[in-house]
């Protein structure tokens, strides 16, 4: 049923590389996306990915091929998935790299980058990492949201650079942007496009608030231990993920101590099962 997500073109716009790092934490790669206005000079690429001269080629090529060379690249955080090559990437290009907190040039929440055409306005949304970033591409409605909405599965807020209360409050701006229509679609850092950009940030706030509800149970029987809510709340994810559960409990066991009381009402409590 599930087609294979390989990239490729996607909008009129955006054009998705994908990064050969396939994993369980990267899905099929990352996603390196080239975006430009159709017909002009200069594009933006978003996550040149990790260190690969063939991949970093490969997206020199889909530049070339549209008559186009590199004008901007931006991070949408600093993992090594997204940012690693970015240094090369710039020395390739020519073209300045920028990501929150990069020094003069650092990105923040609200700012308009233009490139020949092409708008792009930095929306902050901080929890996966605490520098991650979505960019909205307000002429297709597409919101590029690099690990913070994943093209399948959920997403990771790992302990300590990740913080839940605020990827809660990132994924309720998103949704927010959804209710509006402003946003329609999601290009994400890994997996494939999402058309339902409502549903996923739905989906994806009522997993966090199950998750949470579960590991708040887990805690009155077990107490505020990572191994024993580990095995109680993620006895369904597969063994090698249970390191990076530990963090994402290590999370979620940070913001109960902090927010004692459910939060949203009516989240988490639709459904028995978690997805
Ligand atoms: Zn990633």
């Amino acid at each position: 049923m599930t087609i294979a997500w390989v990239g490729g073109i996607v909008t009129d716009r955006s054009t998705c590389v994908l990064a050969p790092n396939p994993g369980a934490m990267t899905l099929e790669g990352t996603n390196t996306w080239v975006l430009m206005e159709p017909g002009s000079a200069r594009c933006v690429v978003v996550d040149p990915g990790p260190l690969d001269e063939q991949h970093l080629q490969r997206v020199l090529d889909v530049v070339a091929l549209r008559g186009a060379r590199v004008g901007l690249t931006l991070l949408t955080h600093g993992h090594l998935d997204h940012a690693e090559s970015a240094g090369r990437f710039g020395e390739l290009t020519g073209a300045p790299v920028r990501a929150v907190g990069s020094g003069h040039d650092g990105l923040s929440d609200g700012d308009r980058l233009t490139v020949d055409g092409l708008d792009l306005v930095v929306v902050a949304t901080p929890g996966h990492t605490g520098d991650s970033l979505s960019f909205l591409l307000a002429a297709e409605n597409a919101l590029l949201t690099g690990d913070t909405i994943l093209g399948h599965g959920t997403a990771m807020v790992a302990w300590p650079d990740g913080e839940l209360a605020a990827y809660l409050h990132s994924l309720q701006r998103i949704e927010a942007m959804t209710g509006s229509r402003q946003v329609t679609r999601i290009l994400p850092g890994h997996g494939p496009t999402v058309p339902d950009a409502a549903g996923v940030v739905r989906y994806y706030l009522d997993h966090r608030s199950e998750r949470l509800e579960q590991v708040r149970a887990a805690v009155a029987v077990r107490g505020a231990d990572v191994e024993g809510v580990v095995e109680m709340v993620y006895a369904d994810v597969p063994r090698e993920l249970w390191p990076a559960a530990r963090l994402s409990v290590l999370a979620q066991l940070e913001y109960l101590r902090v927010h004692p009381q459910p939060w949203l009402p009516g989240r988490g409590q639709r459904r028995d099962s978690d997805r």
